[in-house]
């Protein structure tokens, strides 16, 4: 089934998000380790991880699926300096609200143009996004609560230490 020309931009130009949202990761990871809280660099490696998986989830849709040759463009420098943790974690929340109107745009897309293999695979993002607002929010509240206390900072540390990356099943399924 022909993939509607605008929805097809639209997904080329999410998986460049994507994996930009993993490049930012990476630099917010950097920046844990420097500040010597290894549970939040690891934390945020597994979100990086996540992202590089649903570029790879939209691209295999676009070319594999759909025969789409998928158009990627340049990925951003991500910032370098972050003033707090609370900050990097805040950042991170406003960044997930960028990418959930973005893909609720896409299926705005998908919707007008009767485009339904698009609709049911965008399904699954939207409830990836609210999974993911929720535990970046989650980060944030306790970060709040906790406001700079050293000793309750580092709990929180080992906490986010026990995070394991679970290859989404799409990719599962694709023997990746
Ligand atoms: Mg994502």
């Amino acid at each position: 089934m022909a993939i509607p020309g605008n929805v097809s931009k639209l997904i080329s130009e999410q998986i460049t998000k994507e994996w930009y949202s993993a490049y930012l990761y990476m630099s917010m990871a950097g920046y844990f380790e420097i500040e010597s809280l290894p549970g939040m660099a690891h934390w945020m490696q597994i979100q990086a991880q996540e992202e590089l998986a649903h570029g790879l989830i939209l691209q295999r849709h676009l070319a594999a699926d759909r025969g789409v040759q998928p158009v990627l463009g340049a990925i951003e420098a991500p910032p370098k300096t972050f003033k707090s943790v609370l900050e990097a974690f805040e950042m991170a929340y406003a960044h997930e609200l960028t990418v959930t109107a973005s893909i609720h745009n896409i299926m705005d897309n998908a919707i007008k143009t009767n485009d339904h293999a698009t609709r049911m695979m965008l399904g699954w993002f939207i409830d990836e996004q609210v999974e993911e607002e929720k535990s970046v929010s989650e980060v944030v509240a306790m970060l709040k609560r906790i406001k700079g206390n050293e000793a309750l900072l580092l709990p929180l540390d080992a906490k986010l230490a026990t995070r394991i990356f679970t290859l989404p099943l799409q990719l599962a399924k694709a023997g990746a």
